[in-house]
């Protein structure tokens, strides 16, 4: 077996949380030779028979084969699931890991049952996420390459999540339409239908093949994907056999990423998937306008602009009405010992119109005490005083909000609070307004 590398940046939370989960397990494994990868030379082998070679209960049901089709998380792509069969009964293998020494742990739902060194088992790879698997990272080579070869950008890692992928880009800057003329000459290559071939080099001659990428680390043989005339470069992934089964590759959102940018886009049935869910939701949001899909951006900035004047107007016709409320509870009160006290207490205004009120007030008489209160939307209070008034409001609310159970505090002439319920409400600022004026 030669010494084979994943030359694709790596998951590394992932890839961490796996070193950590395998350090913690005690797997002893008769032998030292490294797991058969059967996957290395056939992407399209679903189903193999394998002897096991050591079994773990604890913390988590495992075990090692001599050899195995299962993919392990490494290289940015996510490991594989399915089944082993023993005996007539089917065990799920929940996640697949390689171990620093070269062997692969098949973790499992529940654990194998009369199965020690030696048993012969078979393996079920679960189909639909390994072709899935293959149409992302195939997708991503063909990706990588289009963006070197178009605009010199590197790819320097690659993620692979269960909805969505994502490469990052060394470079300083991308712009839409670089965007849309990698994302066509991809396209362009799957439409080809080229042939994607697997191969093993020693390393001083793949150092001669001009590579995309070569893995960092020394290793003796290499196995490199070749993506015919388009593409060459070391990984140890599962891919298509020929670039037409990647079916087509949608690019999707950009960031910026510490590198340069990172790009996400999704391939094959994921492709599909994601068109129409972004369809559905394009459709729901145009009947909501009563208008053409193509025309939501346009009906959108049109309410926008629309909500912006209408809240212009509202705040104006707010400002007017307050005035001309103040004005009517001026009119209204009488002086007593040469002030009007004003205590009002409202349904359906918000705290913004009693300040906005409170101001009228103490602005359009010298000698205006207003304790202002609403019951709704939110129980609040704004207790007000003209300016030269001897009162300290701030203070004055502080006691009638600590009846409350409310919070809230100001300045000797303006101070606003907020009440958990109405219940006392009224009462409260009865009590406030008997202590002002007795
Ligand atoms: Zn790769």
């Amino acid at each position: 077996m030669p010494a084979l590398s994943a030359a694709e940046g790596s998951s590394v939370l992932k890839g961490l949380k796996d070193l950590i989960t395998l350090r913690a397990t005690p797997i002893l494994i008769t032998g030292s030779t490294m797991t058969d990868r059967l996957y290395y030379s056939n992407s399209f082998l679903y189903d193999f028979d394998a002897e096991v070679r050591s079994v773990v209960e604890t913390p988590r049901p495992a075990v090692v084969l001599d050899r195995t089709a299962f993919y392990p998380t490494s290289g940015g792509q996510i490991h594989d699931t399915g089944w082993l069969v023993s005996a007539d009964t089917k065990h799920r293998v929940t996640e697949v890991a390689d171990t620093e020494d070269g062997h692969i742990v098949h973790y499992l739902e529940a654990p194998l049952k009369d199965v020690q060194p030696g048993t012969r088992v078979r393996g079920e790879i679960d189909p639909a996420r390994r072709r899935d698997h293959m149409q992302q990272h195939s997708a991503q080579h063909v990706l990588s390459a289009a963006f070197v070869r178009l605009f010199n950008m590197p790819t320097v890692s690659f993620h692979m999540a269960d909805d969505y992928c994502s490469i990052d880009l060394d470079t300083p800057s991308l712009a839409k339409d670089q965007i849309e003329s990698a994302e066509r000459l991809s396209n362009q290559i799957i439409l080809e239908n080229r042939p994607v071939d697997i191969r093993f080099v020693p390393r001083d001659e793949a150092e001669k093949l001009g590579l995309r990428k070569l893995p960092p680390t020394g290793r003796d043989q290499l196995r490199l994907i070749d993506i015919r005339d388009f593409d060459l470069t070391a990984c140890g992934g599962t891919h298509v056999s020929n670039t037409g089964q990647i079916g087509s590759i949608l690019l999707r959102k950009t960031e910026k990423a510490r590198h340069g940018y990172r790009l996400e886009f999704v391939a094959g049935e994921r492709a599909v998937l994601t068109a129409r869910r972004d369809f559905s939701t394009l459709t729901e949001t145009a009947a909501l306008f009563s208008a053409h899909l193509h025309d939501v951006p346009q009906q959108a900035r049109k309410s926008l602009d629309e909500i912006k004047t209408l809240r212009k107007q509202c705040e104006q016709s707010l400002e007017d009405l307050a005035a001309a409320q103040a004005a009517t509870l001026l009119t209204e009160t009488p002086e007593t010992n040469g002030r009007k006290l004003i205590v009002r207490a409202f349904t359906g205004r918000d705290l913004n119109f009693l300040k906005l009120l409170a101001q009228k007030l103490t602005r359009q008489s010298p000698a205006a005490i207003a304790l202002l209160a609403t019951e709704s939307p939110q129980p609040a209070l704004v207790f007000a005083q003209s300016a030269g008034q001897p009162f300290d409001m701030g203070a004055r609310l502080k006691q009638t909000l600590a009846q409350l159970g409310g919070r809230g505090g100001g300045s000797k002439d303006l101070a606003q609070g907020g009440a958990p319920t109405s219940e006392g409400l009224a009462a409260a600022l009865a009590a406030a307004a008997q202590s002002l004026i007795p």
